[in-house]
């Protein structure tokens, strides 16, 4: 960590890097910086970048604030595919999770209630229609060319909403079904596009706008929601 006036930042040194780079992602600072630049050059980059970093901290920070934690209970709402789910949560004599337009029916059992229990029923519920979504998703993917998975699956990473392994298999996180279906299409097609190229290359988002040409506006709209969404304790966001 470096301190530079006020800000506090991580560097992350890349062999690759030519250039440097900001980060602003969960209300802290990140420095992307070439292997062997020197720690005053990064320092005054950050310095004549001040007012900008401050701008986009003071944001986030914000934002992150005036979340309430979920308490996953009666009331609260969460999202299926960028629609509002009301979650109404009962107690009875086993752990069940429906969904009925917009409302998540989630019954508990009276001693696991206590545990916060419908917090694991809700989320096994998102990790079931999520997989069920993928399976659709793949249904109508074409097989002919050669991004088709291994495989793929849902967890419970935080850190990043999909990735794609050396295996060729598709892991996402089951909180990017809090985003609209236009969001976590771009997200599914860019793992997919990593199936070709292993990296960020031009080739590579010249791949991802050929099978999503919206991919800009996904990567924007993560940019803007992704704190809220992808954080382990907020899991909303608004309509703005
Ligand atoms: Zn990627």
């Amino acid at each position: 960590m470096k301190k530079s006036m006020s800000l506090i930042y991580q560097i992350n040194r890349s062999k690759k890097r030519r250039n440097l780079a900001l980060k602003v992602a969960q209300g802290k600072l990140e420095v992307q910086a070439p292997w062997h630049m020197s720690e005053a050059t990064i320092a005054d980059f950050v310095q004549q970048k001040h007012e900008w970093i401050s701008k986009h901290l003071n944001r986030q920070q914000k934002r992150l604030a005036s979340l309430t934690p979920r308490e996953w209970q009666s009331g609260e709402r969460l999202r299926w595919l960028g629609q509002p789910l009301k979650l109404k949560v009962a107690v009875a004599t086993r752990k069940t999770a429906q969904r009925y337009g917009s409302e998540l029916f989630v019954t508990t059992t009276a001693r696991s209630n206590r545990d916060h229990e419908p917090k694991r029923t809700i989320i096994d519920w998102y990790k079931i229609e999520a997989r069920a979504w993928l399976d659709a998703f793949f249904d109508s993917w074409p097989q002919t060319h050669e991004l088709t998975p291994a495989g793929w699956s849902v967890g419970d990473f935080t850190s990043k909403w999909g990735h794609c392994t050396r295996k060729r298999e598709l892991r996402f996180t089951w909180k990017l079904w809090l985003a609209p279906e236009w969001v976590v299409r771009n997200v599914v097609i860019h793992e997919l596009c990593h199936l070709r190229e292993f990296n960020h290359s031009k080739a590579f988002w010249q791949l991802v706008a050929t099978h999503s040409p919206d991919y800009e506006e996904a990567e924007q709209w993560l940019r803007q929601h992704g704190v809220t969404v992808l954080n382990n304790q907020y899991l909303d966001y608004s309509d703005d």
